[in-house]
């Protein structure tokens, strides 16, 4: 009689038991996530969105560690948007973050034919967000969120999970990616800010931008200040700091009504350049001149091209879907799959 028992109970180990732990193992329901006091404090420990196989790693250099790690794709997509985008934002714009960090980072490493990070030559990408995109650890995260911790990165797993290997395409191929915080109610088109103008890109109309308390900010500047900033950077400049209103003009406007060039003690100077000699938010800028001192005042943050977050956010309010924001802010593109 004994040995059909063990029979029947090897029949039940092996339909029932090993599968159950398979399917275990491979949920993306996350056990781990229940019981941080287990993993400790350990660098990436909420970070586990399952690897799949067909999925390459990402190299990427840790400024903060100032090293190169591998990471999983789709967790590298979660750092990148709790980077990136405020936790608070709607899920929608999330999920648009999330294609487009995820394009990015597929545009840029050498597993999908891309050339890396050009800072870094042993990563694909780098955590600084001046150069490829933000990124933070899981360390990071608590610190920046604290009790929120738990809530925001469920919320931005979620976001990383709908749109798992969703990318952003044009003609097949995953575009040159930008986005910015905020725009001054319009994009700009990509040849307004950077040397080539790419076809995906144009001026669109970014409503529900002055939601953001970055949407007007002004910069004083005494005049000797803006003068010594200014002749530090082009010597050669006439510029001096009795009456500045007479030697500065804005000479012309992008399409976007952004500064294209100002003159300033006798030099043209591209907006763009401008900008970021004296630190301004945006390039949509107007000056103020009072008795001993410049104030310029700013609309928008960041260089203004593609997707704007707080206009993403805004039409994530508004019913709209990430689909919907992407093809807004990106001209004749697909959300569709990697391969
Ligand atoms: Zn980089």
């Amino acid at each position: 009689m004994r040995w059909w028992i063990s029979l029947i109970l090897s029949i039940i180990l092996i339909v029932l038991i090993i599968p159950a732990l398979i399917i275990k193992g491979f949920s993306p329901v996350d056990t781990v996530n229940n019981s941080p006091a287990s993993r400790g404090d350990q660098q990436g420990d909420n970070i586990n969105i399952t690897r799949q196989a067909s999925e390459p790693d990402v190299a990427m250099y840790d400024h903060i560690a100032k090293k190169v790690v591998m990471l999983a794709l789709e967790d590298y997509v979660v750092g990148a948007v709790a980077a990136e985008m405020p936790a608070s934002f709607e899920l929608e714009a999330l999920k648009a973050q999330a294609v487009a960090a995820r394009t990015l980072a597929i545009k840029k490493m050498r597993a999908f034919g891309g050339r890396g990070c050009e800072n870094h030559p042993q990563a694909d990408v780098c955590s600084m967000f001046s150069h490829c995109q933000a990124w933070i650890s899981d360390q990071q995260m608590k610190k920046n969120w604290k009790e929120n911790y738990q809530a925001n990165y469920e919320k931005i797993k979620k976001a990383v999970e709908e749109t798992r290997g969703y990318i952003i395409t044009y003609r097949n191929d995953p575009i040159e990616v930008f986005y910015h915080s905020t725009s001054n109610g319009r994009t700009a088109d990509a040849g307004e800010v950077f040397s080539t103008s790419l076809p995906y890109y144009g001026v669109v109309n970014s409503p529900g931008e002055e939601d953001s308390p970055r949407y007007r900010q002004t910069f004083t500047f005494s005049n000797q200040e803006f003068v010594r900033i200014f002749k530090k950077r082009y010597p050669k400049s006439n510029l001096n700091a009795s009456n500045l209103a007479s030697q500065i003009r804005i000479k012309s406007y992008t399409e976007s009504g952004r500064v294209k060039e100002v003159i300033v003690g006798g030099v043209t100077v591209k907006g763009t350049d401008f900008r970021f000699l004296y630190g301004l938010n945006s390039t949509d800028f107007k000056f103020r001149f009072e008795k001993d001192s410049v104030k310029i005042d700013t609309t928008g943050y960041g260089h203004g091209v593609g997707m704007s977050q707080v206009g993403a956010n805004h039409m994530a309010k508004q019913g709209h879907t990430y689909v919907d924001i992407l093809k807004h802010y990106y001209k004749g593109i697909e959300v569709e799959k990697h391969r």
